[in-house]
C-alpha cells in the first residue's frame, strides 16, 4: 500500500532541508505547507524562544474514530552536524547514503517520512483510524531539550510511538534508563606554588583523591556511571583554588539511580572535607526510566502490527533516553521504535529503502491495529 517512490522522494526532501538543533525552521515551513495542503492545521509552541532556537515543537491533530483512544506518533525534526547541503545517493545496494561529507540525517528524517507517508496511505485509501496526534519535537539531539518543554496536557494520547532507535524495523524498545547529570566542584584554596604553598588547598589534589574513591563504569546489570570531564587551576605556579568534574549515572531503576547517585556525593562530600577544601554539588536529573509490561498496550498494538507485516518484532533494552523517555514521564506510554538507521552521528550514516519502506509500512500497520482494539 506504500508508495515506494513517494516516500524515498519525501525523505530526500525532507533531507535536503538543513536542520540543525535550534536551526529547524525551514523544515518547519516545509512541514507546515505539507499539512496546509492535506487540510490540517500545524500548531508550534513557544519551545523556539525558550531554547532560543528558530522553531517550537509542532503538533498535528488528525480526527480519527473515537471509539479507540487516541494515538500519539513522534519524531524529532534536528539533526547533529554537519547537516548542510545534504545530499542523498541511492546506491545500486538499495542503500541511501550522504555524499560523503555530511550526516545523512536518516536520524531523524527516516521517521518524520515513515509517519507522513503513513497518513497519507491513509487518507488515501479511507482506512479506520483512531484520532491521531503527530508531535515532532526540536533540539531533541541537545538533550531532548525540545520534548522537555511541550505541553502535554495539549494531548489526549495515552500510548504512542516515537521512531527515533536503532535496531530493524520490528524492534521495540521497552525498557531504558533513567539518567542524572552529576556536578561535583571543590573548592580550595589558591597560594604561590613556591612562596606559601602550604597555605593552599590543591583543589585538583582533592578531586583526584575523591575521583580515585568512587565507583566509575559499570556498577552492576542495570546501573552505569561515568565521569567524562574535569577542569580546574589557573596557572602552573598556583596553588589550584578550584577543580570541576562532570559526569552521569544511569539506572534502569530510579531506586539504584538513587542510591548510586547519594553514594557518590556523600563519597566526595566526606572526602573534600576530610581535606579541608568545600565540596559543591548539582545533580539535574534529566529523564524518567521507561519499562514495559509486554502486555499493556503500547508493546501488544506493536507487537501485533509488526507480525500482520510480516516483520519479526524485537523487543529490547537499551542504554540511552529518547523523547519516548520525556513523553512516558508525562504519562503517556510511549515506546521507540528502531527504523534501521545506521552508522548515525556520522557521516557514514546510511538507511536501506527496504527499512524506509518498512518503517512506514509499520506506522500504518501500528494505526489500523489502533483501530481494531
Ligand atoms: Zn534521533
Amino acid at each position: 500500500m506504500i508508495n515506494r517512490e513517494r516516500l524515498i522522494q519525501r525523505f530526500i526532501q525532507l533531507a535536503g532541508i538543513s536542520s540543525g538543533s535550534g536551526q529547524e525552521g525551514n523544515l518547519r515551513d516545509f512541514l507546515k505547507q505539507e499539512y496546509k495542503h492535506r487540510g490540517l492545521d500545524v500548531y508550534e509552541d513557544e519551545t523556539g524562544q525558550r531554547l532560543n532556537g528558530n522553531c517550537g515543537n509542532l503538533m498535528i491533530k488528525i480526527p480519527g474514530d473515537s471509539r479507540f483512544p487516541a494515538l500519539l506518533l513522534g519524531a524529532h525534526m534536528d539533526t547533529v552536524q554537519p547537516c548542510e547541503n545534504i545530499k542523498p545517493v541511492i546506491g545500486e545496494d538499495g542503500i541511501i547514503r550522504s555524499e560523503g561529507n555530511t550526516i545523512l540525517s536518516s536520524d531523524d528524517k527516516a521517521g518524520i517520512a515513515a509517519i507522513m507517508e503513513a497518513c497519507d496511505v491513509m487518507r488515501e485509501k479511507d482506512l479506520p483510524h483512531p484520532p491521531l496526534e503527530i508531535l515532532f519535537t526540536v533540539s531533541e539531539e541537545q538533550g531532548l531539550e525540545g520534548s522537555k518543554y511541550f505541553d502535554y496536557s495539549l494531548l489526549q494520547a495515552g500510548y504512542g510511538y516515537v521512531l527515533d532507535g536503532g535496531g530493524d524495523p520490528g524492534t521495540i524498545i521497552v525498557q531504558s534508563p533513567c539518567q542524572n547529570e552529576i556536578e561535583y566542584i571543590v573548592h580550595g584554596k589558591a597560594a604561590h606554588a613556591g612562596i606559601n604553598p602550604e597555605d593552599g588547598i590543591n583543589a585538583i589534589q582533592v578531586a583526584a583523591q575523591a575521583m580515585s574513591a568512587m565507583p566509575c563504569g559499570r556498577i552492576d546489570e542495570e546501573t552505569t556511571c561515568n565521569f567524562g570531564l574535569i577542569e580546574g587551576g589557573q596557572a602552573r605556579n598556583i596553588v589550584a583554588s578550584t577543580c570541576r568534574i562532570k559526569g552521569e549515572a544511569r539506572s534502569l531503576k530510579r531506586e539504584k539511580l538513587d542510591e548510586l547517585t547519594s553514594r557518590l556525593t556523600d563519597k566526595f562530600k566526606a572526602i573534600t572535607k576530610e581535606c579541608g577544601a568545600v565540596p559543591e554539588v548539582n545533580v539535574v536529573f534529566l529523564y524518567p526510566e521507561i519499562s514495559m509490561d509486554l502486555n499493556e498496550r503500547v508493546v501488544r498494538v506493536a507487537i501485533e502490527a509488526a507480525e500482520s507485516i510480516g516483520l519479526q518484532p524485537i523487543t529490547e533494552k537499551t542504554g540511552g533516553g529518547s523523547d519516548a523517555s520525556i513523553i512516558t514521564g508525562h504519562g503517556i506510554r510511549c515506546a521507540n521504535l528502531g527504523t534501521g538507521m545506521s552508522n548515525v552521528h556520522t557521516t557514514d550514516e546510511y538507511i536501506k529503502i527496504k527499512d524506509l519502506e518498512n518503517d512506514a509500512r509499520l506506522v500504518l500497520a501500528i494505526i489500523q491495529q489502533a483501530a481494531r482494539e
